[in-house]
């Protein structure tokens, strides 16, 4: 097993991404994983980083620190998103990296792990200024992104009109068009159906396989942050019977044993309003949401929200990680030996890259789906990959998640 385009000796995992490194003692240390196989995963393939250089509306430089990490490569192009953030680093941008190449495995998508950064506070600067940062970012790094070398999408802070950029950039460097250059653009130019619904439909349909057997109205639902994810899901199990007990934003959260009016919370948000002025309910706070005694808990917003702190607190029967990482090790440890399934992140919040696949695929087929179809081919892949978790689960009697990267890595390291 050999890993290709290995670019720095010191480039590895162990300074780029410490939990991965953590994680994959941990799978070794069961035995789940080879030593061999720990090693390949260690390395991201390529790690490429440097500056654009900006000219700003005063007519002074910026020079931004930008990155892209190719995680893996083994298994197909590269595909992760690209955020802007003052605070984003190469370290984050690895670990990032490192996800995408698991998840896209476990969903078993034919594509690698990326991801991308650009160092900098959009917020301080104009719509003409982050058109500038869109493009150098292209330029510096056209060499080693394409339709069928590493697929850029949105992350943090970067829209489906950064990506129309972006791809109009590409094009101007290569000459020709190159719809699958990016994914995540606005549908009149070559988005997908369905997108935008995908990961709060993806966990859904993983509940749905779950409790397929149980009469939904018994189960009660707590949903942490009510964005594109989490006020999704809650529009879904609403709508399928689930009584959603509690949500919540950045301000706080609402709670009504017998059941929130989801939809009216949909529209009072839309008008601009906060969760927590949201009336004639009982008002809670984002912690006080995690510690409720209910069968579903899902945290939609932020990481490590549970922590050695507060798990000794958690009364959920299941918890899906909707958001990235929002469970710490320590307390995931804790919660498995509590009986608490867990649905790891890698596969609760899959929908998204899954449709971003379908909309490359889309692109490079020259083919337009309809958001039915779309919603049908998700449900394929999100259920199996799910049954598929459980089932090695079950068998090794170990965590869903521990099954979930299991899974990814034996796909990733016979490829490699
Ligand atoms: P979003 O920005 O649309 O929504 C985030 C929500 O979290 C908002 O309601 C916000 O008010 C709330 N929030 C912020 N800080 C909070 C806090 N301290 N306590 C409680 N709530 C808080 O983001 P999103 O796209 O819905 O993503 C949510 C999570 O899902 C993130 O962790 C993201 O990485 C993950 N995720 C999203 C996608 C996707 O396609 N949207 C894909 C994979 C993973």
């Amino acid at each position: 097993m050999q890993k290709q385009n290995r670019y720095h000796e010191d480039m590895n995992k162990d300074i780029l991404c410490k939990e991965c490194n953590m994680r994959l003692e941990h799978l070794e240390s069961k035995g789940l994983i080879t030593t061999n196989q720990r090693l390949v995963m260690r390395n991201p393939d390529r790690v490429v980083s440097g500056h654009l250089l900006i000219t700003r509306d005063s007519g002074d430089l910026a020079s931004l620190s930008a990155f892209r990490i190719q995680d893996s490569l083994a298994r197909g192009p590269g595909k992760g998103g690209i955020r802007f953030h003052p605070e984003v680093t190469a370290q984050e941008v690895s670990s990032l990296a490192f996800v995408m190449s698991l998840k896209t495995a476990l969903l078993d998508i034919p594509y690698g792990g990326a991801k991308g950064g650009v160092q900098f506070n959009p917020r301080d600067y104009s719509e003409e200024e982050i058109e500038k940062v869109a493009r150098a970012y292209v330029r510096r790094f056209s060499d080693v992104l394409g339709p069928h070398k590493d697929i850029p999408a949105p992350d943090v802070n970067t829209t489906p009109q950064i990506m129309n950029w972006m791809r109009d950039e590409y094009e101007h460097i290569t000459g020709a068009p190159a719809p699958g250059f990016i994914t995540g653009k606005s549908v009149e130019q070559g988005g997908s159906e369905g997108r935008v619904e995908a990961t709060g439909m993806g966990a859904f349909m993983i509940l749905q396989e779950k409790f397929k057997d149980t009469e939904k109205s018994e189960m009660s639902v707590a949903i942490q942050g009510f964005g594109n994810a989490g006020s999704v899901l809650a529009s879904l199990l609403h709508k399928e019977g689930y009584t959603v007990v509690a949500v919540s934003d950045s301000k706080g959260g609402i709670f009504n044993k017998d059941g929130l009016d989801i939809e009216r919370i949909v529209k009072y948000k839309e008008d601009g309003n906060r969760i927590s002025d949201f009336e004639d309910v009982e008002k809670i706070t984002n912690e006080e949401l995690l510690e409720l005694d209910v069968d579903i808990l899902a945290p939609a917003a932020l990481g490590d929200v549970i922590t050695e702190e507060n798990v000794k607190n958690i009364k959920a029967g299941s918890i899906i990680e909707v958001a990235n990482g929002p469970i710490s090790p320590r307390a995931d440890e804790e919660l498995y030996k509590k009986g608490v399934e867990v649905i790891p992140d890698l596969l609760a919040n899959a929908g998204g890259v899954t449709v971003s696949y379908f909309e490359w695929y889309q692109n490079i087929h020259e083919e337009q789906w309809t958001e039915k179809d779309v919603f049908e081919k998700l449900e394929k892949k999100m259920s199996a990959a799910y049954k598929e978790t459980k089932s090695l689960a079950q068998e090794k009697n170990i965590s869903l998640r521990d099954a979930a990267y299991k899974i990814a890595i034996d796909r990733i390291t016979e490829k490699s």
